[in-house]
């Protein structure tokens, strides 16, 4: 190993340790806004208003005069718009959005700084998307994972030769895994989407546990390459501690106590330590696509950062989880490049040393 990649190696593991106590410290922050006296009554008496300010609002269902359906004891109300209806904005979680954005401009005249509200920074809604930006940027995710696997296939299925004797199948011994991994991948971010449109009980739930399942998968996928484990027997002894701890704890999340500081703790423990698997393989590996794996991984480890520096919303749209979204597309991009030149180096390797092998017979 290079005198340089020593140095880089070091660097990152020190990175990633440093980079741990100060996670779970900004996991400690608390929502001083919604323990705002002004922000409760405010809540309170739109509740029992359905206004605020001199703003009136129809999910409320208060009788409005001037127009609107009629309500149940015959009185007017007025409809619930489509796109609020859609996302299921009812009367508290609207009051709280609207006295929300009072209090935030009130805060803002005095030159106060924005402050988080039930664990969320003051968001604008656009079309009934509770956090637009990271709505945008889990889809993007999404896609490039669709895309990266799409490609990543027709490469082992078009383009590289294929096995004569099992009736196409790929030379490549972690085609099966990357796949599954694309799937979880997948499903990961559609239900982050979901979740950043709509925050509530059910689709908190399944974002963190298919970000959890997914995290858990990555670090079994992490330990079989740089293992370069291709015994069966030798990847399910890996495996089968990771998948056992990963469904007990899906378990004890659900029906047992939602505990997001617990949660936090193993999905930073687990994304540390495939960081540290991936990096010191590339330092210790010749493999072509080594650099692309450098980039993705300082990259990842660069961009957790911006969980750390929680900062509030830039305009009402880009918070630093929305850029840390951001952020993951492009690597996602190099990260599924890293898989195809992966799966193109090791077919040519098992390719030839064939070729040399029916030569020798
Ligand atoms: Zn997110």
């Amino acid at each position: 190993m290079a005198e340089e990649e020593r140095q880089c190696l070091l660097t990152i593991t020190m990175f990633a340790w440093f980079l741990l106590p100060l996670i779970l410290a900004s996991f400690a922050n608390a929502s001083p806004g919604d323990r705002d006296p002004l922000y409760s009554s405010c809540v309170e008496h739109c509740a029992r208003t359905g206004c605020v300010g001199r703003s009136c609002f129809s999910v409320c269902n208060v009788p409005i005069n001037g127009g609107g359906a009629l309500g149940v004891d015959g009185e007017e109300v007025l409809k619930k718009p489509l796109d609020l209806g859609l996302f299921s904005w009812d009367c508290t979680r609207e009051c709280r959005y609207q006295c929300m954005l009072h209090r935030e401009a009130e805060r803002q005249s005095h030159g106060l700084e924005p402050v988080k509200y039930h664990g969320k920074w003051p968001f604008d809604r656009i079309l009934g998307l509770q956090e637009p930006a990271s709505v945008v940027f889990s889809l993007l995710n999404l896609l490039a994972h669709i895309l990266g696997v799409v490609s990543f296939l027709v490469l082992l299925y078009h383009k590289l030769p294929l096995r004569q004797h099992g009736k196409g199948v790929p030379y490549y011994e972690y085609a099966g895994l990357w796949t599954i991994y694309a799937l979880f991948a997948i499903n990961s971010w559609f239900w982050s989407a979901i979740f950043h449109a709509r925050d509530m009980n059910v689709t908190e739930r399944l974002d963190y546990c298919s970000a959890v399942a997914l995290i858990g998968l990555s670090l079994i996928l992490a330990i079989i390459r740089t293992g370069n484990l291709r015994v069966e027997a030798a990847r399910v002894m890996a495996s089968a501690p990771i998948i056992a701890f990963i469904s007990t704890h899906i378990l004890y999340l659900n029906f047992y106590e939602f505990d997001y500081g617990l949660n936090m703790k193993v999905c930073i423990v687990m994304g540390v330590l495939q960081l540290l698997l991936w990096s010191l393989w590339a330092a210790y590996t010749q493999h072509p696509a080594r650099l692309k794996l450098w980039i993705v991984v300082l990259g990842g480890a660069l961009a957790m950062l911006l969980e750390v520096y929680d900062f509030p919303p830039y305009k009402g749209i880009f918070d630093a989880h929305s850029i840390w979204h951001a952020v993951t597309v492009p690597l996602t991009y190099l990260w599924w490049s890293f898989i195809r030149d992966d799966a193109l180096y090791r077919t040519m390797d098992l390719f030839n040393r064939g070729k040399i092998a029916k030569k020798v017979e």
